[in-house]
């Protein structure tokens, strides 16, 4: 047998879906898996029958891999195979089956039928797909005890016919899902210390973004702030990117100056959302982002009435994007588990949203807002903000490069 390598089998998600544009897709994918596999022992990556094959050539590595494959956005799900060597089609078949039943023992769970899904990419093996599915699905039904159904079975063996093997394997591992990294552009995510931004900046980083985290701090400068718990938070989110993300630190400061004479408190949070906001559109246009991501969810809190959402950029030119707008705490909790923010965004932390006045306007009304925005020169306190931020990028093992200096610090000595 010459086919000695472990191989994981990956499926993708959406991109079958996809027309003429599908090799781009393919290509970004097959980039974030390699990118995600760097430094394991990977012998080749192919293209496969609508899959992709992992040759691995340290066996004991593959659950390794499987761990770092879960975080690519793009796949469906993913599996090791067990690979049969070709002797003769009776004999390969025969031991194909064997494996088919053993695999389907172990992984068929509660499932009340099943199907055995073969594809040939040799099309001379002599036995052809319709007819490998029935003689291994005889032993496997045989089996397990099960009936076969060929549309929406509860569980499937595959089987995939190469030139040196026979692969078998079932669908082990859900994916991430959603659309390769960078296939969709550059998006601007304002991130809190809390529960939701993260998962609204994942679901993003799903649909292909790249994300560009923006996060407004207490501290008058970045030195100053206790930003550590953003950071984590911004670290979690990079283990999902084949890519270090950046992170904007700006402080409140510059806004809390212009706005204590002018803004009365039931106006404080509105109008803080809204320097928040067009902050982040100053920071997103030199970041080259096309739009900005908010946690907001639908009434739950008074801040994000239908009203106060739709007033609050009357003058944004970037669209605002709200992936968690329809969906209530628990699952976006359930999210925030999955994506392994919760115990984080769960810590304490000195928002400086938690410093607002806590009875904001309900109704607020988009001319009062441009009123009292130029009263305390909010367009000032967004340059003064955007000016002193600093820049950060954040990988997936904490490390953080600072990329400008904030210039307090350097002001200050
Ligand atoms: P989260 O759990 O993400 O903090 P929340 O339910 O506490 O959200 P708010 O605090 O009202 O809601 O904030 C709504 C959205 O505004 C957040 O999801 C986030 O996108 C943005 N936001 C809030 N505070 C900040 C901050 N300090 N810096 C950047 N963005 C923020
Ligand atoms: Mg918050």
């Amino acid at each position: 047998m010459t086919f000695t390598p472990s191989v994981l089998v990956c499926a993708y998600s959406e991109i079958a879906l996809k027309g003429k544009n599908r090799p781009v897709f393919q290509r970004r994918l097959l980039n974030a898996m390699r990118s995600a596999l760097a430094g394991e022992p990977v012998a080749t990556i192919n293209h496969v029958e609508s899959r992709y094959l992992v040759r691995l050539e340290d066996p004991s590595r593959a659950d390794a891999c499987a761990e770092k494959l879960s975080r690519v956005f793009g796949l469906r799900w993913f599996s090791p195979a067990i690979a049969v060597g070709r002797t003769d089609p009776g004999a390969d078949l025969a031991r194909a089956g064997d494996e088919a039943v053993r695999l389907a023992i172990r992984d068929v769970g509660d499932a009340a039928s099943f199907k055995v899904d073969t594809r040939r990419s040799d099309r001379s093996y002599p036995v052809d797909s319709q007819e490998i599915s029935r003689r291994i699905g005889t032993a496997v039904g045989a089996a397990i005890g099960l009936p076969a159904r060929m549309t929406n079975p509860d569980f499937t063996v595959h089987v995939l016919v190469l030139r040196e093997a026979i692969l078998v394997f079932t669908a082990r591992r859900d994916g991430a899902g959603g659309l390769p990294p960078s296939s969709s552009g550059r998006i601007c995510c304002l991130l809190s210390g809390g529960i939701d931004s993260p998962v609204a900046a994942w679901m993003l980083m799903r649909r292909g973004c790249r994300p560009v985290l923006v996060h407004v701090h207490g501290g008058r400068s970045f030195a100053e702030a206790d930003t550590g718990k953003v950071v984590e938070l911004a670290r979690i989110l990079a283990t999902w990117s084949p890519v270090p993300l950046t992170l904007w630190m700006v402080p409140v400061v510059p806004y809390e100056e212009r706005a204590m004479d002018h803004v009365d408190d039931s106006h404080d949070m509105i109008m803080f959302r809204r320097f928040m906001v067009k902050t982040g559109q100053v920071l997103a246009r030199r970041e080259s982002c096309m739009g900005l991501v908010t946690g907001d969810s639908l009434g739950q809190v008074a801040s994000q009435t239908l009203p106060n959402l739709a007033a609050i950029g009357p003058d944004l030119e970037l669209p605002v994007l709200r992936p968690l707008v329809g969906l209530d705490k628990e699952t976006i909790t359930e999210y925030s588990r999955r994506i392994g923010a919760y115990e984080t965004s769960v810590q304490p932390y000195r928002d400086c949203c938690s410093l607002r006045s806590p009875h904001p306007v309900l109704h607020a009304r988009p001319d009062r807002l441009l009123e009292l925005s130029s009263l305390m020169d909010l367009d000032g306190a967004v340059a003064d903000a955007t000016a002193s931020a600093t820049k950060l990028v954040v990988d997936a093992d904490g490390l953080q490069k600072t990329m400008l200096p904030d210039p307090s610090r350097t002001s200050s000595g």
